[in-house]
């Protein structure tokens, strides 16, 4: 028998109930908010009731009146922006954290500038006990020659510094580091490698290639702390850009360890939607599946990351036809397609989500075509990830609209890669495959839900200059004037929901975040940019005024030293 409808009278009451504030209630008021609603479309609001556990209770639209009293806490808006927090739906925590915690000599113009910066850093960084970092390049700084370790030693003696140049490819080390590596005059360099000597025969203090590994071998590996430093610099960086949620791919043990220490601590901020790395952590981390939702929802093993090629620039995707650039490769692929249907096989029978790193159009072809043989044993709601889905040829797209239909399909897309990459994409590729590459809006067109993301530290994780290339196709000068294939934009709306509520689905949270809405976590920030109406160039400069999560607010830019902190008491 159909159960009676409630009566539209009751249930207005009952939406009046549950609007009416309780005493612990806080009242957010004077915004200009927006957030994705539930129909997909942008939804505005003037104010948001959240309760004390940081929960949506109602938004209060244009028209509706406002509830002023009843509330514990107000936070007066102050008539800013209001956006949901954006996601990221594609980083390396750890190795943003780590590069954060190294030295950068990049920026570095001379010796002597390098030298300065060294001293600095070794004076900020009192108990570390060996000096790393990297970026250095003797041709920038007009050296005419490598740099000595007796110069390093000028401003760093006590503990080893080894810091790579910048091409990966040489190191430079101080006496300390020459020592611990037992690298004397009477060493002889490993085959592949080359110690350069001084004219007397010592080691001069660059080493090249396979010698570095004397001294790599004695790096100590971070301990606990450093990972709980590195990780604390990672979360400060996404809510400093309006970021209260990412997706970590191809997560370890010990980064694993280090966000449950930081949900230990309650200093878990941002919340972290966790892919192993490969089949050996994610079944060391999550065990017969993935883990129910920790610390309030900041914390999940969602899945697997598996990784089936490399990377355009440096030849290692997987293409069906030649480089146009280096016509003897096709790129590099870790697995056939019954290597990596056996892995995913095995994730998804335990119920893990599934997100392989596919580049090329080989490689796109071959995984959308496992999803697709897989699709047919494991059925369900299962959102199977495309990470970068950089280029797919034409014939692929029905095979992903399949895969969409049945178990569901994100493409899980960094916008800003599509700017950075453009000429170098094109020499690689040739005119002839352009079409397919970077194709978010056909991905979106056949099924894929579009979450986006910017694979930090590859690119720094601002969103903003994502949501720009996003809707136009154009990098930051503007270039192309037209937009590179510009067929592939996608609307405001469609960018807006790729960095939350699409990005919160990618990872099975809809539930939790990703929206402004009852029932889901208070998740949001206050910028000086309406990202909807505003230009691409003022969006790529929005700046982020507070970031709140769970309704408690971790940065606030008017107060920088000490952002973290609730709202104001009413005052009676
Ligand atoms: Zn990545």
């Amino acid at each position: 028998m159909p159960r009676p409808a409630l009566p539209e009278v009751l249930l207005a009451a009952l939406a009046a109930l549950l609007a009416t504030p309780a005493y612990a209630d806080t009242l957010v008021d004077n915004v200009q908010g927006q957030t994705i609603g539930a129909d997909g479309h942008v939804e505005r609001f003037k104010a948001m009731v959240m309760d004390d556990a940081g929960v949506v209770k109602a938004l209060i639209h244009e028209g509706e009146k406002t509830p002023k009293k009843g509330f514990q806490y107000r936070i007066d808006g102050k008539g800013r922006i209001m956006l949901p927090g954006m996601i990221d739906a594609h980083v390396h925590v750890m190795g943003t954290g780590f590069a954060a915690l190294t030295l950068d000599l990049s920026d570095t113009k001379s010796l002597g500038d390098a030298l300065a910066k060294i001293a600095d850093y070794a004076k900020a960084h009192p108990d570390r006990p060996w000096l790393l970092g990297g970026g250095w390049n003797q041709e920038r700084w007009n050296l005419g020659r490598f740099p000595t370790a007796a110069e390093l030693d000028a401003v760093v003696a006590d503990r080893p510094v080894w810091l790579e140049r910048a091409d990966g490819h040489a190191n430079w080390a101080n006496s300390a580091a020459l020592k611990a590596g037992a690298v004397t005059a009477a060493t002889q360099a490993p085959a592949g490698g080359e110690i350069i000597h001084l004219a007397d025969g010592s080691p001069a203090g660059v080493l090249v290639d396979n010698a570095r590994s004397l001294i790599e071998t004695h790096v100590p590996p971070p301990t606990a702390r450093d990972y709980d430093i590195a990780f604390a610099l990672a979360q400060q960086d996404f809510y400093h850009r309006g970021l209260t949620a990412v997706a970590d791919m191809g997560a370890t043990m010990e980064d694993w360890q280090t966000f449950r220490r930081a949900g230990d601590a309650n200093t878990l901020y941002v919340r972290i939607m966790v892919y192993g790395a490969g089949i050996e952590n994610t079944i060391r981390i999550g065990g017969p599946g993935p883990t129910p939702w920790l610390y309030a929802d900041r914390l999940r093993l969602n899945g697997i990351k598996l990784l089936l090629d490399g990377a355009l620039g440096s030849r290692g995707a997987w293409l069906k036809a030649p480089y146009h650039d280096r016509p003897d490769t096709r790129g590099l692929p870790n697995f056939t397609q019954t290597q990596l249907g056996n892995l995913m096989s095995r994730a998804a029978m335990d119920n893990y989500q599934i997100a392989v790193h596919a580049i090329g159009d080989e490689a796109n072809a071959v995984l959308l075509n496992a999803m697709d043989d897989l699709s047919q044993t494991y059925k369900g709601d299962r959102r199977w990830r495309i990470e970068h889905a950089q280029v797919i040829d034409a014939p692929d797209w029905p095979v992903a609209a399949r895969v969409a239909k049945s178990v569901g399909l994100v493409a899980s897309m960094q916008p800003i890669h599509q700017t950075s990459d453009r000429l170098m994409a094109e020499a690689r590729l040739g005119p002839d495959r352009l079409a397919g590459a970077y194709a978010w809006a056909t991905a979106k067109a056949n099924g894929a839900t579009l979450a986006f993301g910017s694979d930090t530290p590859v690119e720094r994780p601002d969103p903003w200059a994502g949501f720009a290339a996003a809707i136009t196709r154009q990098d930051e000068n503007g270039q192309p004037p037209q937009g590179w294939q510009p067929q592939e934009r996608v609307s405001r709306e469609t960018a807006f929901a790729g960095y939350t509520s699409q990005a919160a689905y990618a990872g099975f949270a809809e539930k939790r975040f990703g929206r402004l809405a009852p029932g889901l976590r208070a998740d949001f920030i206050f910028v000086d940019t309406d990202p909807m109406v505003a230009t691409p160039e003022a969006i790529r400069k929005t700046k982020v005024l507070e970031t709140w999560v769970g309704g408690g607010k971790v940065w606030d830019a008017a107060k920088p030293e000490g952002g973290a902190g609730g709202a104001e008491p009413v005052k009676k």
